[in-house]
């Protein structure tokens, strides 16, 4: 297992995004993608957290099953949202018995539609790595939000909180978006404030429509019209997504082609458009 400081350091890593599933038919499922996914020889993978601690214990035994069960490095996420330092000096805990030492601090998102989340101790993802970076041996890792995060006041606050919020921590991985100019626009403006960390782009594949569109609007990047039209009137599920994996290749090898230091997939639990991308990119599937 490894750190994935060390990893970024040694080279372009890849990675993959999992959620915790919620019943035994998506446990399955999500057990066959890992094992087809692992063939890929992903650098790591990572395990979503339910702001509030709603999947607290699911996603731990998502990322301890893949710490135990794979050869593969988990990294597990975690949010700010209703906790207090004692509770996430306890989940640490947990994970570093578990030998588990990547964490991504999130700020976290309030429950759609659910119960106002407790206190927290914790204002923002900054303050959750500051703590985590006291506690020894974790690799910490941050979000970054290339079309300005949708809460942040203005694009040079939201730079300025993100260039902070990396400067305590290893590396950033992003919020999906669909243009690569996005991305290198956010590294540039990091780098006039001085921070230079590794900066992995987030990678979605749109293979639904209706999701993704749903997804932009929650998460503020924005889904753009020539790729509206790209897609067309189709309904055809499988039209979609052999256009949104065409889609999602041409922006990876952009990326690539521009230096970035790593891709991360939202798989949303399965492995098809990942391996598919894989393949068009010309990386190693065995
Ligand atoms: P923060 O860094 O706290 O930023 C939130 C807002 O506060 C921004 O607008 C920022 O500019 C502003 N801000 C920061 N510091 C200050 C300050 N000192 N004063 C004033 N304003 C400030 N959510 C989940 O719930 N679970 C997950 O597992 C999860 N995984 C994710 C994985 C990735 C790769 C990404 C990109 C996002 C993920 N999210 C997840 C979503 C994330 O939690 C939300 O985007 C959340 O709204 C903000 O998180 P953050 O870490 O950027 O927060």
């Amino acid at each position: 297992m490894a750190r994935i400081a060390d990893l970024l350091a040694r080279g372009r890593t890849f990675s993959f995004e999992f959620f915790p599933p919620k019943t035994d038919y998506a446990q399955l499922t999500l057990g066959r993608t890992i094992a087809e996914l692992e063939s890929l020889a992903p650098s790591f993978v990572s395990v979503t957290y339910g702001a509030g601690g709603s999947t607290r214990a699911r996603t731990h035994a998502v990322v301890e099953w893949v710490r135990k069960e794979t050869h593969i490095t988990p990294m597990a996420h975690l949010t700010c949202t209703a906790h207090s330092r004692a509770e996430i000096d306890e989940i640490l805990a947990n994970y570093t018995a578990a030998g588990v030492e990547n964490i991504l601090a999130l700020g976290g998102d309030p429950p759609v539609g659910g119960a106002e989340p407790g206190p927290s101790d914790y204002s923002y993802a900054l303050d959750l790595v500051e703590h985590i970076a006291g506690s020894d041996g974790f690799s910490v890792g941050v979000a970054a939000h290339p079309e300005v995060h949708p809460r942040s006041t203005d694009r040079a606050n939201d730079r300025r909180h993100l260039a902070e919020k990396l400067r305590r921590a290893d590396f950033a991985i992003t919020q999906f978006f669909f243009e690569a100019d996005h991305y290198f626009r956010m590294l540039d403006e990091l780098s006039a404030l001085g921070v230079d960390k590794p900066v992995i782009p987030g990678i979605m594949p749109v293979t639904n429509k209706n999701q993704v569109r749903r997804m932009a609007e929650l998460s503020g990047a924005a889904f753009p019209k020539w790729l509206a039209e790209r897609i067309g009137d189709s309904t055809d599920e499988a039209e979609v997504a052999k256009i949104g994996i065409e889609v999602a290749t041409e922006l990876c090898s952009a990326l690539l082609a521009g230096g970035a230091p790593g891709l991360h997939f939202f798989t949303m639990n399965r492995s098809t458009a990942t391996r598919d991308i894989y393949e068009r990119l010309g990386l190693p599937v065995s």
